[in-house]
């Protein structure tokens, strides 16, 4: 074992572990056995490494066996995470890295290039890896949005000479209130002025900050899911296992089985953005929330459209409250105008909704459909549609942020500050927090090395954030929020909103807390009406399948159903007597149906068509029964978003 600050030593980390791209040209020359289009593909990666794990689950293609892959046993009862896994006992290469990073948004990304400018700048080495479920890098990535620059700038203060495509400055701001036909000008809160910010594709941004993390030595490795835990006999974190991939609908292998890969970090940090699989499962068993203590969500569903270049208004920016959402329902709308007739526009609906009835999606087509909107989006075209859920919760919501081995990142540990949408700064700087903490932990102070091999704690991460930017922010908005869950409703929020953005600015001795849980906000149906939402019109309105196909969203056939039920029966005795089956409406892509089963007359089942899932997660949170767990499909399924 090693500590990689002194030469000799990186000399060793170097050899032990090689980056891949290395690895893979190697695999090219030495492989000689039949498997000819492996060695193709061997070849083809050596110049392509970004599918190169994803290549070689899905193909078992041929390797040679370097010593920095070791093979570890894994038994059923091993200690991985607990999820459903029916796959016989198999043998999983492993590869040691100091830091490995599930997720590849801004979070994760920013964590990974830190890490190696710090090792650039101290000469020094740090090997890091980053896997993202997505096929390529952004395409799971769906935000608005207009985004502040200041963590990007510490990690590039030349991003603009570098080329990073944030292209478009934003120029006005405009709050609006609307009626069902009419928009009224309200006041704009001050922490909603966007002076200075810049209107993205963040799917774009991201995909820019993961060729520089190549350029930097980061292996990159879209299309690649993080399944599962790895747990050290103590209990520490030692990194993550990859998706098998090649198993059938019924959790058996296929004659094109390739298991999943263990990669161990001395550090693993988690970037897997709102609601991460990984994530809910690390906080339940490392108890990393206090009891009673629970995040809070919202669904954000959006379009980008091209429009006629004449209502273009290059950085102009809309809010919108009221119409559609009633005045129980938190949520509003936003329409940012990008570069080159561009417009991202979309609706945020806070998931603490009571009325079983609700669609969000069906809210966001009559939000299109009102005036403010139509009049902006008729001659245009849709580009892509997609959703996501987004973190509401705040600074009261947030978990203890490290574990021993690891630490949360980004919008899956909560830094997203809601009053102002935004929280794609923060996630950035959490992620270069972290990075700072790791590497000193693992370059400076040598932890983690065979003198010193006690799993490594970030605490100086936790304690680094409560003196950061992020903080203060989340601090200074914490009882905005819930202040929505006065029995005043919205107005009750937007006048304490008012108060507290523009006199309080947080500075009052109490903090107010969520009332419950989103799922548990959900009422039954009889206390509500239906709700007849209009037909679409197939010029701004959608049906969802039209939608969905926007989404480029494609899962591989004959693999397990990544959404899975705790018990089968739950949907059709509880969810659809009391609630009328909400999974129908809160699910943005139509995943969910009750229909007739023809087994027994008269009686519904549910069905999950899995294939036409955008992995915005709802379902997990939303569902009242709290019986879907959403769990990765094999890596690089699922949305291909362009634009978002
Ligand atoms: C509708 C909407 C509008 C928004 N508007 C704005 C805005 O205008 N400005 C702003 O600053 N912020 C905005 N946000 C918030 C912003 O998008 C997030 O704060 C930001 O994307 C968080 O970055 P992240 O890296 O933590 O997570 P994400 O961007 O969600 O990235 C996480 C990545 O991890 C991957 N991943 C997850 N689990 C796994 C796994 N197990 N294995 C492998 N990969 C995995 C995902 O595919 C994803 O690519 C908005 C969000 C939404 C939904
Ligand atoms: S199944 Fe769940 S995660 Fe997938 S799109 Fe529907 S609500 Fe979102």
């Amino acid at each position: 074992m090693y500590c990689s600050n002194t030469p000799a030593a990186l000399g060793r980390a170097k050899a032990f572990v090689r980056p891949l791209a290395a690895h893979a040209s190697s695999a090219s020359q030495i492989c000689n056995t039949s498997v000819g289009s492996a060695c193709a593909i061997g070849a083809a990666v050596a110049g392509q490494q970004r599918t190169k794990l994803q290549q070689r689950q899905a193909q078992a293609i041929c390797y040679p066996s370097p010593r920095f892959f070791s093979v570890s046993h894994v038994p059923k009862s091993a200690a991985t995470e607990e999820t459903v896994e029916k796959v016989d006992e198999v043998e999983r290469e492993v590869m040691e890295y100091d830091v490995v990073i599930v997720g590849g948004g801004p979070a994760g990304l920013s964590a990974a290039i830190r890490l190696k400018q710090l090792a650039a700048k101290e000469d020094t080495d740090i090997n890091v890896v980053l896997i993202e479920k997505g096929g390529e890098i952004g395409a799971h990535t769906l935000s608005g949005a207009c985004i502040e620059t200041g963590p990007l700038e510490e990690l590039f203060p030349d991003w603009k000479k570098q080329g990073a495509p944030l292209n478009q400055p934003a120029l006005e701001d405009h709050m609006k209130f609307l009626t069902e036909s009419n928009a009224f000008p309200l006041p704009h809160p001050p922490q909603m002025n966007n002076t200075g910010n810049y209107i993205v594709s963040l799917s774009n941004v991201v995909k820019w900050l993961g060729e520089k993390a190549e350029e930097l030595g980061v292996d990159v490795f879209p299309g690649t899911a993080a399944a599962k835990v790895v747990y050290s006999e103590d209990g520490s974190v030692r990194g993550i296992i990859t998706n098998d991939a090649g198993v059938d609908k019924e959790f058996k292998q296929k004659s094109t089985f390739t298991p999943g890969i263990e990669l161990h970090g001395k550090i693993t940090l988690f970037a897997e953005g709102c609601h991460g699989s990984l994530t809910k499962g690390l906080i339940r068993k490392l108890k990393l929330r206090d009891e009673g203590k629970f995040q809070t969500y919202g669904i954000g569903i959006k379009e980008v459209w091209e429009v006629d270049p004449e209502k273009h208004s290059p950085g102009k920016i809309v809010h919108t409250m009221g119409y559609p959402l009633d005045y129980k329902t938190y949520g509003g709308g936003f329409i940012y105008h990008m570069e080159d007739n561009k417009v991202t526009l979309g609706l945020v609906v806070g998931l603490d909704y009571k009325n079983p009835y609700l669609s969000p999606y069906k809210e966001f087509q009559r939000f299109k459909a009102h005036p403010l909107v139509t009049n902006l989006l008729k001659g245009g075209n849709v580009i892509s549609y997609g959703a996501r859920a987004l973190v509401e919760g705040g600074l009261q919501s947030l978990p203890k942020l490290y574990f021993a081995g690891g630490a949360l990142i980004g919008d899956t540990a909560g830094f997203m500050n809601v009053p102002k949408i935004k929280g794609t700064h923060n996630a950035m700087k959490s992620g270069i927090l972290a990075a700072d903490s790791a590497y000193k932990a693992i370059i400076t102070d040598c932890k983690g090395s065979d003198s010193d091999d006690a799993p490594i704690v970030l605490s100086e991460y936790e304690e680094t954030f409560k003196n950061s930017s992020i903080y203060k922010e989340l601090y200074e908005v914490r009882n905005i929020r819930p202040s929505f869950h006065t029995g005043l409703g919205i107005w009750g929020g937007i006048v304490w909103s008012g108060l507290d953005s523009i006199v309080l600015k947080g500075r009052v001795p109490f903090t107010f807390q969520h009332k419950n849980p989103d799922h548990a906000m959900l009422e039954p149906a009889a206390m509500h009406k239906p709700i007849d939402y209009p037909k679409p019109d197939n010029e701004i309105t959608f049906d969802i399948l039209t939608s969905v196909s926007r989404t480029g969203t494609n899962h591989a056939e004959d693999q397990p159903v990544h959404l899975r039920l705790a018990d089968k029966t739950v949907e059709i005795r509880k969810n659809l007597p009391e609630f009328d089956g909400p999974e129908q409406r809160f699910c943005p892509a139509a995943v969910y149906e009750y229909v007739d089963d023809e087994a027994n007359p008269g009686k519904k089942r549910f069905q999950i068509n899995s294939q036409n899932c955008i992995h915005c997660k709802t379902c997990d949170i939303k569902d009242p029964a709290q019986n879907i767990n959403w769990t990765v499909p094999e890596g690089g399924d699922g949305p291909n978003y362009v634009d978002t």
